[in-house]
């Protein structure tokens, strides 16, 4: 590293509302019902983070078989197919939807233009848990694209009353160009009357784009299943920039940074910020002198939690200094 080097920390980063909500919720369950609680998939896509709430009593599991009955049940953030919510009340469990609000209004959505007669195109990646849970609101009609290519392979039955969706953790500008192409397919398609990405993601995104022409090196602080940490990672990369994603501090490597004079340090809608300093930590033990925070939007958003899970004063205390 050169010497007198800096860090230049992007703004927004990290926990996004949704984020922040859906640990909430499997905290505020372990809290108020103690241990164990299930939760369908990883809550959110954090080795962390779903570790530390391992550590705390919640059991993560894919299929519904190993919940046993009478337990509590939370869906993660991505959202559930309508028929895993369906079969979690066949089993009788106590539910609670940590599925982000953003990602149920899309849910919404599909359901209401489905009931009017529309079919979907869908812009997301194949297998994703978001991507799963949106498609399966309905038994077909839900069509996917993934690039360009795929706009010109999907065979919708009529193009009189088709709807476009997207993942809400996508590329804002491959989503823009997917889009235009779906466009240019099916002129009348209908398009959300407000982005399906959400505005963490744009945020993250724009801050990237700020910060990595400014510096010789990028870090992503995000898990390899993180979509948006992915999604951040490329567009840094995009820009020029080297860039390299981390799950902890340990994964950083001294000769990333040799001959660097300014690393950009920037964290996925689901790392939390305990890990960003860590890094900063192993940066500064590396040679960094300081750190500077650069300008960028100030989030408010705030998600409110389902209803059952208020604490008294001993549970509240139980919570975590994760967010
Ligand atoms: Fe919700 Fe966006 Fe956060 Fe996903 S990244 S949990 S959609 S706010």
């Amino acid at each position: 590293m050169e010497p007198r080097a800096e860090v230049l920390l992007a703004e927004p980063r990290g926990f996004c509302a949704g984020v922040d909500r859906a640990i909430e919720i499997v905290e505020r369950a372990l809290a108020k019902f103690g241990a164990p609680i299930y939760v369908r998939h990883e809550i959110v896509h954090n080795t962390y983070v779903v570790n530390d709430l391992k550590a705390k009593g919640a059991i993560f599991i894919e299929d519904l078989a190993d919940v046993p009955p009478g337990a509590t049940l939370i869906f993660s953030a991505h959202g559930v197919p309508r028929s895993v919510e369906l079969e979690a009340q066949a089993r009788g469990f106590r539910i609670f939807d940590a599925t982000c609000p953003l990602v149920s209004k899309v849910h919404v959505e599909v359901a209401k233009l489905h009931k009017e007669g529309y079919e979907f195109i869908m812009i997301g990646h194949k297998g994703h848990p978001e991507v799963e849970g949106t498609m399966g609101q309905l038994d077909g009609g839900i069509h996917l694209v993934e690039d360009v290519a795929d706009v010109a392979r999907i065979q919708p039955s009529q193009t009189e009353k088709l709807a476009v969706v997207t993942q809400t953790t996508l590329s804002v500008d491959d989503a823009a160009e997917i889009t235009a192409a779906v466009k240019a397919r099916f002129p009348n398609i209908r398009e959300p009357k407000q982005q399906d990405i959400c505005y963490a993601t744009q945020n993250r995104q724009d801050a990237v784009k700020l910060m990595a022409p400014q510096v010789d090196v990028v870090v992503v602080v995000g898990s390899q299943t993180s979509s948006n940490s992915n999604r951040l990672r490329e567009v840094a990369h995009k820009l020029g920039t080297t860039t390299y994603m981390v799950d902890s501090a340990e994964e950083l490597k001294r000769e990333w940074f040799e001959g660097k004079k300014r690393i950009g340090l920037t964290a996925g809608a689901s790392a939390p910020e305990v890990l960003v300093q860590q890094v900063i930590d192993r940066l500064k033990h590396l040679g960094v002198l300081s750190v500077r925070k650069l300008d960028g939007i100030q989030e408010t958003v705030k998600f409110p939690l389902p209803k059952g899970l208020k604490l008294d004063g001993a549970g509240q205390a139980k919570l975590s200094h994760l967010r």
